[in-house]
């Protein structure tokens, strides 16, 4: 039987959660949840004792071996638990730890995918991530090395990189050194799925200035195809789409 569960929450607002992961919040004893996360997700769970378990204020190593070790505890105590993490859990959330975790102490669990931040942010911008015939691929990366190092790469039409909201003016200068012509577009979200998000079109030279912008807040930076703004110019009108005649008795 599932004792863990490990939920994506999605990205903001408490609604962008899966079903899958709303029912396992409805069955909960324990939530161990992120510090980013809707307070109005604790309303699918009120019988559940909530566990703020966010990095933040903790030494990084030290926080993931607490979080491993109290999902065990709270495990063997008797589930089910919940271990609720923003976005999806395969995106950037450590997730391999914590499996390894569970599984070293043989508790059996079960993962319920996530809306990412990438994919959140394609949505409020409008913008797909692919485009029929010139973005055939998407690539997620993280800006930052796990040795505090900043990298940035060309190797897909569109990269979304996670993790570089403080470091812009940096990744400018990255992008433009793997390759990325200066012109290129760049979109800039921030808070994606969240009500008061925020998005902003830059060229790779010229993403510095979205400092102001965006400040403080969770960040990813979309380059490339999938920054590009829909030119509706060239997009077919629904009336210039030949579409078969109605039966005539059907009603609008
Ligand atoms: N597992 C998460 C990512 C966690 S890493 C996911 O799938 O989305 C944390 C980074 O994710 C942040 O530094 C930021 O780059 C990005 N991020 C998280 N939430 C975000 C949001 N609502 N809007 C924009 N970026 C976000």
């Amino acid at each position: 039987m599932t004792q863990v569960t490990i939920v994506g929450a999605g990205p903001g607002s408490a609604d962008l959660i899966t079903l899958r992961g709303a029912r396992a919040l409805a069955a909960a004893r324990v939530v161990l949840h992120d510090a980013l996360i809707d307070p109005a997700l604790r309303e699918m769970a009120p019988q559940a004792e909530w566990i703020d378990v966010g990095k933040r204020g903790f030494c990084d190593s030290t926080a993931q071996a607490r979080i491993n070790a109290l999902l065990v505890q709270h495990a063997r105590a008797g589930g089910p638990v919940v271990r609720l993490k923003g976005g999806d859990p395969s995106v950037f959330g450590r997730l391999d730890e914590e499996l390894e975790a569970l599984a070293a102490a043989g508790i059996p669990c079960e993962v319920v995918p996530g809306v990412t931040a990438a994919i959140a942010a394609a949505a409020d911008l409008k913008r797909p991530l692919t485009r029929r015939g010139t973005g055939r691929s998407v690539a997620l990366s993280t800006a930052m090395t796990r040795a505090g190092e900043l990298v940035a790469t060309r190797g897909a039409d569109t990269e979304v990189f996670y993790m570089a909201g403080r470091q812009l003016a940096a990744l400018s200068r990255r992008l433009l050194g793997a390759g990325w012509p200066p012109a290129t577009p760049v979109a800039v979200v921030s808070r994606a799925g969240w009500p008061d998000q925020h998005g902003s079109d830059h060229r790779v030279d010229t993403l510095p200035e979205a400092v102001v912008l965006h400040g403080g807040r969770p960040t990813v930076v979309i380059v490339g195809i999938g920054a590009t703004a829909l030119a509706s110019t060239t997009t077919p009108t629904i009336e210039s789409i030949a579409l078969p005649a109605l039966p005539a008795d059907s009603k609008p």
